[in-house]
């Protein structure tokens, strides 16, 4: 009997476009028109429990933001380096940070410390910070300051199950998300392209 890799297969089917973003369609567009107008705020508080692609979503962003072939439709290419750097988690520019194990003031200062040092030009530099309500309250006052004025070209896309935890000044200064809980039937349709893919009679 063959065996499944689950962890692959998820990770083949997790979106790398925009349009592969199942259930999260008014997000989707409100981040594609800031990238078509200009206009991508300093900081993202993505909202949602368990599943909903947060952080996907995050990475994606990030990944369209720095991506050197843009399609009109705002889509990455998946394709140039810095895509294929920030797929890979290999990126420069995209700092993926888990707020459950970097919680203590000192991290966040470690972050600030590397806040001025752009690394290739055009390009914006993401911190990407996962569980952020895990933050202590003093690493929260730091992380508030580099918010405050952050350098140009920096980013800041926070990631939460439990955003009532995380500090409202905080809140007040990133433009939120919440993303909403995937509906059954588009968990079902979205399988049954997966399988349709991978040749699964079903
Ligand atoms: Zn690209």
């Amino acid at each position: 009997m063959q065996t499944i890799d689950y962890k692959a297969i998820a990770r083949r089917f997790r979106p790398q476009r925009f349009c592969e973003v199942t259930g999260q369609d008014v997000i989707v567009k409100t981040l594609v028109n800031a990238i078509k107008r200009n206009q991508v705020s300093h900081a993202y508080l993505f909202c949602g429990i368990r599943g909903t692609g947060k952080t996907t979503l995050a990475r994606l962003f990030a990944k369209a933001l720095n991506c050197e072939a843009l399609s009109e439709s705002c889509e990455p290419c998946n394709q140039c380096s810095s895509c294929r750097e920030i797929a890979s988690g290999q990126s420069l520019d995209v700092i993926e940070i888990d707020g459950a194990s970097n919680r203590g003031i000192d991290d966040i200062r470690n972050i600030n410390e590397t806040l001025g040092y752009r690394v290739a030009s055009g390009r914006v530099k993401i911190y990407l910070i996962d569980e952020v309500h895990m933050l202590t309250k003093e690493a929260f006052n730091a992380l508030l300051k580099s918010l405050e004025e952050p350098p140009e070209g920096v980013k800041f896309f926070f990631a939460t199950t439990e955003p009532q935890k995380v500090l409202p000044t905080i809140v007040s200064r990133c433009q939120r998300f919440d993303l909403r809980r995937i509906e059954l039937a588009e968990i079902i349709k979205k399988l049954r392209s997966i399988a349709k893919e991978m040749n699964i009679e079903g």
